[in-house]
């Protein structure tokens, strides 16, 4: 039994003050109980000034959850000593493995973040054999943790974008920076306060900081930041610009193949991929079947060429240049006498100064590499929530780069 102690003191980490009284095995329950003391006639620091006082009494007897021992789940059991302090009174002395309030040790903590990082609530669960309050327990608490020792700044550039969950109904706005590829701010709803509430807590002299913004063209969040950072340049983010363009075409073929199908024509019938992906990315066995499609006149294959027509914008080095482009596909496109295109064409020469930004600032919201498809793994896995705290507590988990550990990564209790 000695040899039992001293092995779990070895295990555990347990320097004095603290020693192992008792370690309990049950295999039927895969189970180990230890109890630790501390040793008699100490005194203690007052966690409030940290004058050391006599002991005064012990707390109720707690326990906390520590790293499996092989196939035993383990659990550690102390009575926390209470220090009387001439100033304070009587203080329960916090116990130096475990946060307060947490019913984990530091290293179990750390083991559930690091599971938590890899799947969902419910795997995590199951590789932890706990329950799921317990572990989003455990998340929530990582990123209080992580969003109290955030350093409050403003990156340089901003990426803004929506969000929508629970089927659709409802919407987040999310803060990204650009160049850390970290979600910064989320807030409810897509308003203009919604981003407001970013941009108020920054001073002036902070808020001139930004250079640029990437965002869709959604005109509350163009006021908001007009509004709050008047210094940095608005990008309307490319592939919003070009899913536009895109949905016009769409918007072309369905009219035209509604017009033709009344007719008995059913030349545009499971046609839609065609027209609407990249020239490139058609697959091999569809490509001769959409030459074919495109000798016939069709009013779809005019709206395709030009979209077709616009890609070559976004190679230019120079907005000058661009523009100079733009205004000649303008013209063909407002020629065109396909009104989705048409109005297509003049969405984008109204907001044609904060599209050309992009050729000063490269910037678009596809921010750095991960992030989106993280965003993306954090909604599937926020299917089951259908709770917008919960939506946005994970998204801080995963993508908002927070320092989540309790401390760093503790070898011993
Ligand atoms: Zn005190």
């Amino acid at each position: 039994m000695e040899d039992t102690k001293e092995l779990y003191a070895a295990l555990l980490g347990i320097r004095h003050p603290w020693r192992v009284v008792k370690v309990e095995l049950d295999l039927s329950k895969n189970r180990v109980d230890v109890w630790v003391e501390e040793f008699k006639g100490l005194k203690w620091k007052c966690p409030a000034c940290g004058q050391t006082g006599p002991l005064y009494d012990h707390d109720e007897e707690r326990i906390w959850r520590h790293l499996d021992t092989c196939q035993c789940q383990t659990f550690l059991h102390a009575r926390m000593p209470r220090v009387h302090c001439s100033v304070h009174g009587i203080q329960l002395v916090p116990a130096p493995w475990a946060e307060p309030g947490s019913r984990f040790t530091l290293a179990f903590e750390h083991q559930v973040i690091d599971t938590l990082k890899e799947c969902d609530i419910t795997g995590v669960c199951r590789l932890l054999h706990s329950g799921w309050k317990e572990m989003w327990g455990a998340l929530e608490r990582a990123v209080k943790r992580g969003l109290k020792r955030k350093v409050r700044r403003i990156p340089e550039y901003l990426s803004i974008d929506e969000k929508s969950f629970a089927k659709r109904h409802k919407y987040e706005t999310l803060v990204c920076d650009l160049k850390g590829g970290t979600v910064e701010f989320v807030v409810d709803e897509r308003s203009q306060d919604s981003l407001e509430t970013y941009y108020r807590q920054f001073e002036e002299e902070e808020r001139r900081l930004v250079k640029g913004v990437a965002m869709d063209m959604w005109d509350p969040y163009i006021a908001a930041t007009r509004d709050w950072l008047p210094k940095a340049d608005i990008v309307f983010d490319r592939f919003h610009v070009v899913r536009l363009v895109t949905q016009a075409v769409d918007k072309v073929r369905r009219q035209e193949h509604k017009l033709l199908k009344e007719q008995g024509d059913e030349t545009l019938k499971r046609t839609r991929y065609l027209w609407l992906a990249n020239e490139e990315n058609i697959p091999e066995w569809r490509r001769e079947e959409f030459s074919e499609l495109r000798k016939i006149e069709l009013k779809t294959g005019r709206a395709w060429a030009l979209k077709e027509s616009l890609r070559p914008f976004w190679d230019y080095k120079y907005a000058k240049w661009a523009e100079g482009f733009f205004d000649r596909w303008y013209y063909w496109a407002t020629h065109s006498r396909l009104r989705p295109m048409v109005k297509a064409a003049k969405t984008l020469k109204s907001h044609l100064p904060n599209i050309l930004t992009f050729f000063k600032h490269r910037i678009t919201n596809a921010v750095a590499e991960g992030l989106n498809s993280k965003i993306q793994m954090v909604k599937q896995m926020a299917c089951g929530f259908r709770n917008r705290e919960h939506f946005k507590t994970a998204i801080y988990f995963h993508c908002g780069g927070l320092d989540l550990y309790p401390c760093p990564k503790p070898y011993s209790l």
